[in-house]
């Protein structure tokens, strides 16, 4: 029997792996960080025996209201994930699972690894709408991948919006990507009425990938110099988050209309937007229009809803 996580995304710390009813196990850190939550890795050779997996330091992650009701994934084929039992108690999940193969894996979510992330973009760029920009390289060495979907000559772009999706600055918020990996496929399917004519009004920019760095290294929230992405874009500096330095450069180059920061929260098992309520030039009309869009979007999905979400923060706070 045997616990590894050296692979794409992997996260896990064995402590002690002898005996199936009683294996120990912590989450790594972030690198250059406290955070951590994301675990993912492969169990060998417990075909047919009962398992019991404890991560000893859960009570210690970032969001450790998460995992209350919580259910770890598990997969044999890396591609049907399912919940598997789970249960916390004294600051420890335990995992409790019977393996039906050698080889079995758990994560916190359906991982979305790198190796996918590259399919996607591939596949979105073979579309004749769409053009694929390589705009820098994070820490790692990795991509900088942006998508441009819709003519973005300057005779087209007369009267047209320009819209920003941008995903997983959180690396451990997998559902981040998997969403980009759903609008993309709408988005691009000739067939869809409304994707045709949302791309006669508006091009989209679309980073289906903030941080690769932390995807790749299992992180939860950072990247490889263990910046927290989302709390960088006021002064990014290239040395310390490329990603933001980059993307940032590329939208004061569009302009914006709308952008869409794609997160996932431990806790709120629910959609919601969190508008920008807290920044310090807060124009009510521009506010106004957010809310607009919401009410729109609770109309069009019935997995939408304005009741909860976040505190909204007063300006400037
Ligand atoms: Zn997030």
């Amino acid at each position: 029997m045997k616990i590894s996580s050296n692979f794409d995304a992997g996260n896990i710390q064995v402590i002690e792996a002898e005996n199936p009813g009683n294996i120990r196990l912590r989450i790594r850190h972030d690198h250059n960080s406290d955070f951590y939550q994301w675990f993912y890795f492969r169990l060998t050779g417990a075909k047919g025996q009962l398992c019991a997996m404890t991560i000893e330091n859960a009570g210690g992650a970032a969001y450790p209201e998460g995992w209350e009701d919580y259910q770890a994934c598990v997969s044999y084929d890396r591609e049907e994930w399912e919940r598997v039992s789970t249960h916390y108690h004294d600051g420890r999940i335990t995992i409790q699972h019977i393996p039906e193969s050698d080889s079995v894996y758990y994560a916190y979510f359906a991982p979305y690894s790198m190796e996918r992330h590259h399919s996607l973009v591939s596949q979105a760029a073979e579309d004749e709408k769409v053009r694929l920009h390589v705009i820098g390289e994070t820490l790692d060495g990795q991509d900088m991948d942006l998508l441009t979907i819709g003519d973005i000559a300057k005779d087209k772009m007369v009267g047209r919006k320009v819209i920003w999706i941008i995903a997983r600055q959180h690396p451990g918020e997998t559902m981040a990507e998997w969403f980009v990996e759903g609008l993309l496929d709408r988005l691009l399917d000739d067939e869809d009425a409304l994707s045709r004519s949302l791309l006669e009004k508006a091009v989209f920019y679309v980073v289906p990938n903030m941080n690769p760095d932390g995807s790749r290294r299992g992180h939860l929230r950072t990247n490889a110099a263990g910046a927290n992405l989302n709390r960088e874009w006021e002064n990014p500096s290239v040395e310390n988050c490329p990603e933001i330095f980059y993307v940032r450069g590329k939208m004061d180059e569009t302009g914006i209309d709308l952008v869409l920061d794609v997160h996932g929260d431990e806790a709120l098992p629910c959609n919601f937007i969190a508008c920008f309520e807290g920044i310090p030039d807060l124009d009510s009309a521009k506010l106004d229009l957010a809310y607009d869009y919401q009410r729109h979007m609770m109309q069009a999905n019935p997995d939408f809803q304005m009741e909860r979400g976040y505190p909204k923060d007063a300006p400037g706070t």
